[in-house]
């Protein structure tokens, strides 16, 4: 039998993919009524126009208005 070449795996990655940047585009912010797409920042993804984030747990990306947070605007 010859020998069977061992598997690469692929855990070797350093970075960690938050989210498929596919899904990304098919979101939309659920507070906005023009449903404007999500940015996703580091391990959010934020609304550009209520400057609404809503967060990402276990690689679901949690699109509630009331479990998002608006930053406070820098004065
Ligand atoms: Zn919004």
């Amino acid at each position: 039998m010859m020998a069977t070449e061992p598997f690469t795996e692929t855990g070797g990655r350093s970075s960690v993919m938050v989210l498929d940047p596919k899904l990304v585009e098919i979101l939309a912010c659920p507070a906005c009524d023009d449903r404007p797409p999500l940015r996703l920042v580091a391990e959010t993804l934020v609304c550009d126009q209520c400057r609404r984030v809503y967060t990402i747990r276990d690689g679901i990306p949690i699109l509630l208005p009331e479990e998002a947070f608006i930053p406070e605007a820098e004065a």
